[in-house]
């Protein structure tokens, strides 16, 4: 099937238009139109390389929402027409331990991400969802609740699982105390699920910029991270604190903030840190994790928690043709709070342009 998207060429050039081939249906393939994709904060490290590990052409994106078109002849769960969805992967082994526990983002193998890696079976390069179309297996396809606004759901199979995750592993509810370092994409997710299980948040933000934000987001506040005296109130206060910072940073004055036997999970930067004291980790018991997206029977979890209580990210819908000024912004951290790319304005003329 041949298809348009825009694609990174290289780590310091615009995305700009780029055609290409999506592979003919498998038995257990879907075909689908993508109507909607969320602009990742990952997307902007892998299309400047920020990790040495990008090929180009690079079409990124992996928070896609659209309707099946089309279903190979051994496919039972999606039928033309259906709402879907697709993350940040579209294979596993499916044979290992993790697979077998539904955990594919853990697979031994590795697990075959949207964009910038290769197809299992023909090694052809993978490409996301900045595009028009796209074929994935029945297994990695997930359903989006009837109840959900389809133009603001894309999101949640990134930001959204991201932060879920680490909430469900570390049992929040009701009476938990949870902190959310960083209120951008996967922070502002955070908030909302962490208040919609019930728990009691603060966001934890480099200035009062987006103290009104927070609270209208379902935080019970937002501390100042640079302010020394507030944090030091806050001492031991927190059962978790998810930590969405993209950069390299110091978690020595976060630590702190952990109660005994608290967790800092790590979900943001994919990297090197400041060098970290142990003296609050060994002197409170405190402990730092780090935690990948989610499976996805956790991912179809968060999306049906997600259509009953009826949380959806805070989007600013974009044309595709602003996708570059969209990245300029994600790393001026000006987004309230993700970007999602609207797919109808991906026409071959936008794309002939
Ligand atoms: P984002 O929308 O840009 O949000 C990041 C937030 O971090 C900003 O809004 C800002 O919040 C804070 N921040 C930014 N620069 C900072 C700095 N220099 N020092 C301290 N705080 C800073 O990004 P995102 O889309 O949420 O993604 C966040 C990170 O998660 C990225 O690195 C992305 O690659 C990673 N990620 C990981 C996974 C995973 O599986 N673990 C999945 C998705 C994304 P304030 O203005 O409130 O301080
Ligand atoms: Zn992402």
């Amino acid at each position: 099937m041949k298809t348009y998207g825009f694609a990174a060429t290289s780590c310091d050039a615009p995305l700009a238009p780029f055609s290409f081939e999506r592979r003919e249906l498998r038995d257990n393939d879907i075909a689908m139109d993508i109507l909607y994709c969320g602009v990742c904060h990952s997307d902007l490290h892998q299309a400047r390389n920020d990790w040495g590990c990008s090929q180009y052409p690079m079409v990124p994106g992996h928070e896609i929402v659209g309707r099946v078109t089309a279903t190979g002849k051994a496919v039972t769960r999606y039928k033309v027409g259906d709402a879907v969805a697709v993350g940040c992967m579209v294979d596993s082994c499916q044979t290992c331990d993790q697979c077998r526990k539904g955990e594919e983002q853990l697979c031994r193998e590795g697990n075959t991400p949207t964009y910038n890696d290769k197809d299992r079976i023909t090694g052809e390069r993978t490409y996301g969802g900045y595009s028009k179309h796209l074929v994935v297996r029945e297994e990695f396809a997930l359903k989006v609740p009837e109840t959900l606004d389809l133009s603001r759901a894309a999101p949640l199979l990134c930001a959204g699982i991201t932060t879920y995750s680490p909430l469900r592993t570390w049992n929040i509810g009701p009476g938990s105390r949870v902190g959310v370092i960083g209120l951008g994409g996967l922070g502002h997710m955070a908030v909302k699920l962490a208040s919609g299980m019930g728990a009691e948040v603060t966001v934890l933000s480099r200035s009062n910029a987006k103290a009104k934000d927070a609270l209208a987001l379902g935080a019970d506040r937002l501390l100042v991270s640079t302010d020394d005296t507030a944090m030091a109130k806050a001492a031991s206060s927190f059962d978790l604190i998810i930590d969405t910072v993209p950069v390299k940073h110091d978690l020595n004055s976060y630590m702190p903030l952990l109660d005994v036997d608290g967790t800092l999970v790590l979900v943001g930067q994919i990297g090197p840190l400041n060098e970290p004291s142990t003296v609050p980790l060994i002197i409170g018991r405190r402990r730092i994790a780090g935690s990948p997206i989610g499976g996805i029977a956790q991912t179809q979890e968060m999306l049906d928690f997600c259509g009953r209580k009826n949380i959806l990210p805070d989007c600013e819908m974009i044309r595709m043709d602003q996708i570059n000024a969209a990245f300029d912004r994600l790393e001026r951290s000006d987004v309230h709070y993700r970007f999602v790319i609207d797919m109808a304005t991906l026409t071959p003329d936008t794309a002939a342009a």
